[in-house]
């Protein structure tokens, strides 16, 4: 089996190379066995390819999610839907913003009447607006499938255990 070749500095997409996982950005993709795809040793995905225009899918993914091979680097083709992508985004908003005032407006609408402690209702707003944005940015980054969020993802995975 010839070695793959990882100097040479301007190159095609082929099954004979190795290159950066797009998905990640920390593995590195190699042809599976005797199967036109490429599977990352670090995250796990599995691609398909298309020597002909260069590029590669993520299969194993409910997002259709497409890299072009520039020689040297990826270059992003997601075919994601802008409408999907907004809707992550507005949802994220709106349940950052929403639970955090629905506690703290009545709080501040009907203030304690008792020596005015504000601590209460200021930790429970802080409360839901953290943990609500917790949520959201982890909604989308799923969405947007950020390569530190990747990494992180798998490196978390194998601490606990399973991948
Ligand atoms: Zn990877």
């Amino acid at each position: 089996m010839p070695k793959p070749d990882r100097l040479v500095e301007s190159r095609s997409l082929s099954y004979q190379g190795i290159y950066t996982c797009p998905v990640c950005r920390h593995g590195e993709i190699a042809a599976l066995t005797l199967m036109d795809a490429f599977a990352c040793n670090f995250c796990h995905h599995i691609f398909t390819a298309n020597l002909t225009e260069q590029s590669v899918q993520v299969v194993d993914s409910s997002q259709a999610l497409v890299w072009r091979w520039t020689g040297q680097s990826w270059r992003s083709a997601y075919q994601r839907s802008a409408d999907l992508t907004g809707l992550v985004w507005v949802g994220g908003a709106v349940m950052t913003i929403v639970p955090p005032i629905l506690i703290g407006l009545p709080a501040y609408m009907f203030p304690p009447l008792e020596r005015r402690d504000w601590s209460i209702p200021l930790l429970l707003t802080g409360l839901a607006f953290f943990s609500h944005l917790t949520i959201a940015v982890w909604l989308i980054a799923e969405h947007h499938q950020f390569p530190i969020y990747m990494t992180l993802r798998v490196k978390l995975g194998n601490l606990l255990g399973y991948r």
